[in-house]
């Protein structure tokens, strides 16, 4: 058990070390930040896209992905002006594709209800669709130097170990200490935006997960972990996560022109608005008749029209949040030419489908695991 050293005066955060370590990590940020181009900006519209594209991605990925976006949509409004679907189609590679639908819903938002200037209230923003605790506190204080604290996965590594917090993080009772410590941080009248970036910066850099390099750290004299030489063991390591298993079963439907049928996720669904192969759940079908059976069923129930199933095409494994999916490709064609209005009757039951050509196909927003078939089949020649 790890003694936690905060209880030791020595490492009380009192307001003479507190502004001992602003005024370090400032000083070694202003030499050492690396140069990004949302840190250039202050405009609340670029540092939010920055940062919903920053979830889950790496720096050197988004980019070149932040660029083109604000190069086609400079302002909100053009944002909330675009389609979905070619906002998808900026996104393209970035995955996670909810962000991408978020961001356009609180662009109209935005357009709608702010004249298309980007608010700068935290209770404004923090309305918006998909922007939570964090990101309403990295773009005011970012964009508008506001008193707003932030804790992500770098901050929250940095903060557990300049606490010497030996807890989950996970648990309320840990996060509750860390964006306590993340505004008490915070100076009292302006510099706020410049200090958490620095400590971004550090933690990303410097205090990372598995060798945080201590020695050249300008934290490393504040730092009860570092003396007590018990990094690897803070923060506590994550509890394992639990997956349910899943199988699925996906159609490569195909017409006499050599034409795909593809579907559009609807808003209950995971992956809402891109488009998929028709795919269904097949996990309690282990064999593969009875999963063909399955499926055979599932899509005339939904599609309304018949399909002959022929000979398995490739299989992929993909995980979605709780989810460890086994995906099993098809061959297919309907069974007879559907009625000329099929697919406007579909349309109208809120199923949207549609046939597309290999370049149709290509330039469609997929999700990452319809992207992986998809590529098989341009790989094997379509
Ligand atoms: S001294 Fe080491 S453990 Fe402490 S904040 Fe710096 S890098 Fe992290």
């Amino acid at each position: 058990m790890i003694e936690r050293a905060m209880d030791s005066k020595e490492w009380e955060w009192t307001s003479r070390r507190l502004s001992l370590l602003r005024k370090r990590a400032v000083e070694w940020f202003h030499v050492n930040g690396r140069d990004l181009p949302w840190r250039r900006t202050s405009d609340p519209y670029a540092i939010w896209i920055s940062e919903i594209m920053l979830q889950q991605t790496q720096v050197a990925t988004v980019i070149p992905y932040y660029q083109r976006f604000l190069k086609s949509f400079p302002k909100v409004n053009d944002l909330a002006k675009a389609s979905l679907d070619e906002v998808y189609q900026h996104w393209a590679g970035l995955g996670y594709y909810r962000r991408a639908r978020q961001l356009h819903d609180a662009a109209k938002i935005v357009s709608e209800t702010h004249s298309g200037i980007f608010p700068t209230s935290h209770q404004d923003v923090s309305k918006l669709p998909g922007i939570g605790r964090y990101t309403v506190g990295a773009i005011l204080s970012f964009a508008t130097d506001q008193r707003q604290p932030i804790v992500e996965a770098n901050t929250q590594r940095l903060y557990a170990r300049l606490l010497h917090w030996p807890e989950d993080l996970a648990s309320k009772n840990s996060q509750n200490a860390l964006w306590t410590f993340a505004e008490q941080v915070l100076p009292a009248k302006s510099g706020s935006g410049i200090v958490n970036q620095s400590l971004m910066e550090i933690g990303s850099q410097i205090c990372t997960a598995k060798s945080p390099n201590c020695m050249a750290c300008p934290l490393n004299s504040l730092c009860p972990t570092f003396a007590n030489g018990s990094q690897a063991m803070i923060p506590a390591p994550k509890k394992p996560k639990i997956y349910t298993e899943l199988k699925e079963g996906a159609l490569i439907i195909r017409d006499d022109r050599g034409c795909f049928l593809m579907r559009r996720c609807s808003a209950d669904e995971r992956w809402a608005g891109l488009w998929d192969f028709p795919r269904f759940d097949v996990t309690d079908h282990a064999n593969p008749s009875s999963a063909k059976r399955k499926l055979r069923q599932e899509f005339s129930k939904k599609f309304q029209h018949d399909v002959l199933i022929g000979r398995e095409l490739n299989q992929l494994k993909h995980a979605v949040t709780r989810y460890r999916i086994t995906l099993q490709s098809y061959e297919a064609i309907l069974e007879s030419t559907p009625p000329k209005k099929w697919v406007a009757d579909l349309m109208a039951q809120g199923l949207e489908v549609r046939w597309l050509n290999a370049e149709e196909l290509s330039e469609l927003a997929v999700n990452s695991s319809a992207n992986r078939l998809r590529k098989m089949l341009f790989k094997n020649g379509v």
